[in-house]
C-alpha cells in the first residue's frame, strides 16, 4: 500500500540538539538519506532504517538556526500536513493530528510553534479564516468553533472554562461515538479570537498543572476546530472535525524510583498511548482489508474523544518528534518504533 491510499499517515521531525545535549558532547544518532530514516545504536553501532511519509531534518548548517530558516520549516510542514486539512474540511471530512515523543523532542513546536515561528496550530487557523473569507456561496453559511481540551490522569478538562473545575464526563452515543458532557465550544469569527482562546487555554493548563503539582508535559492537549457549513435553502449541514493533539510526553516511567502521584500518571499515560498505538493498528489492518476487528477506542480517554476524526472517513496523521542525541537513544527508537506500528 502506497502513501497515497492510506488515511494515515506518519511525519518525523528532528530537532536541534539542545544546550543540555550540547553540554555532554551528545553525538548525533539519527540520519535521513531520501525516505529512509536511520538510527544509529551508540553502544555498538548497529544501524535500524525506518521509512516515513513525510521527514523533517535540521542541518548542520548553523544558518539553519536563523529565524528565517526555522520559519521556512515551520511553513513547509503546514504545506505538507496542514493544508490539506483545511482543504478536506470544506468536504466533511474530519482530521487528527497528533504530536507523539519524549518530552523536549519539539511537540509543541511542531503543534504550537514558538515566537514568529508559528506551528501547525495557529496556521491552520489562519488558513480556515482566509478560506472562510474567501468564500463566495451566499446560500451557505459557515461556523467555526473551537475547544481547548486536557486529558489528566484519564480525566478531561475543558481549558478555556476552568471555572467548571472538575472533570467533566465522556458519554458515548454509541460504541464508538462519545461526547464531553458539558463542553461548551466557542463560536469564533476571526483568527484573533483564536489566538487569544488558545493564549487562555495554554494559561489554564499551567496553573491547573502547578495546581495538581504535575508538570504540563504529563498530560494530553486537544484542540478542536468544529466546521459547520449550512445551506440556507435546504438547511443542510455538512460538519467536519479538525483534532490538533500535543500528546504527553512518552518517556517510560521508571516504576522503581516512581511513587505516588506520579507513578500515576505516568502509568496514565503510557496506558493511553499504548492505547492509542492499538486502535491506529487496528485502523491499519481494517484500511488493509482485515474485517471483524474491533478498534478498541473505548479503552481510553484519548481514543474515545479522538474516534470521531480517527478512522472511518478520516484522515491521521502522527508527528514523531525526535531528539538527534545518543543520550537519548533509547526513547527515540521508541518513538519510531511507535509510529512504525501504524503503517
Ligand atoms: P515538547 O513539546 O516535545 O516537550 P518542545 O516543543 O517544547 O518539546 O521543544 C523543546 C525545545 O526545543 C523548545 O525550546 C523548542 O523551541 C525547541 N525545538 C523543538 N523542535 C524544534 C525544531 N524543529 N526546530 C528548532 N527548535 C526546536
Amino acid at each position: 500500500m502506497t502513501a497515497e491510499d492510506t488515511n494515515i499517515k506518519i511525519a518525523v521531525r528532528v530537532r536541534p540538539f539542545n544546550g543540555r545535549e550540547m553540554e555532554r558532547s551528545a553525538q548525533r544518532i539519527i540520519t535521513m538519506d531520501g525516505p529512509t530514516t536511520i538510527i544509529t545504536n551508540p553502544k555498538d553501532g548497529a544501524e535500524r532504517k525506518f521509512t516515513f511519509d513525510y521527514r523533517y531534518e535540521f542541518a548542520s548548517d548553523p544558518l539553519y538556526l536563523s529565524h528565517l530558516s526555522l520559519n521556512l520549516i515551520q511553513q513547509r510542514v503546514f504545506q505538507d500536513l496542514g493544508e490539506a486539512v483545511v482543504e478536506n474540511a470544506w468536504k466533511g471530512i474530519n482530521a487528527s493530528i497528533l504530536a507523539y515523543g519524549q518530552t523536549g523532542s519539539g511537540k509543541s513546536y511542531s503543534m504550537f510553534g514558538y515566537g514568529l515561528n508559528k506551528g501547525l496550530i495557529p496556521m491552520i487557523a489562519d488558513r480556515m479564516f482566509t478560506s472562510m473569507a474567501e468564500a463566495k456561496d451566499p446560500g451557505v453559511e459557515l461556523q467555526l468553533t473551537f475547544s481547548m481540551l486536557e486529558i489528566y490522569n484519564e480525566k478531561v478538562y475543558d481549558l478555556l472554562n476552568p471555572a467548571a473545575g472538575d472533570a467533566l464526563r465522556v458519554r458515548n452515543t454509541t460504541n464508538t461515538a462519545f461526547y464531553v458532557e458539558g463542553l461548551k465550544p466557542f463560536p469564533v469569527t476571526t483568527y484573533q479570537e483564536i489566538e487569544s482562546l488558545v493564549d487562555r487555554g495554554t494559561r489554564n493548563r499551567t496553573v491547573a498543572s502547578t495546581k495538581m503539582n504535575a508538570s504540563s508535559s504529563r498530560s494530553h492537549t486537544i484542540l478542536i476546530l468544529q466546521f459547520i457549513q449550512i445551506s440556507k435553502v435546504g438547511r443542510t449541514e455538512k460538519r467536519s472535525i479538525i483534532n490538533l493533539v500535543d500528546l504527553a510526553g512518552s518517556e517510560r516511567v521508571n516504576s522503581a524510583g516512581t511513587e505516588g502521584e506520579r507513578l500515576k500518571e505516568g502509568v496514565n499515560i503510557n496506558s493511553s498511548l499504548s492505547v492509542l498505538g492499538q486502535v491506529i493498528a487496528a485502523l491499519v489492518q481494517k484500511q488493509n482489508g482485515k474485517k471483524g476487528l474491533v478498534v478498541p477506542y473505548r479503552d481510553s480517554t484519548l481514543t474515545k474523544l479522538l474516534a470521531n476524526a480517527l478512522g472511518g472517513n478520516s484522515r491521521t496523521i502522527m508527528i514523531a518528534a525526535l531528539s538527534p542525541a545518543d543520550i537519548n537513544y533509547e526513547e527515540t527508537l521508541g518513538t519510531l518504533r511507535f509510529v512504525d506500528r501504524a503503517k
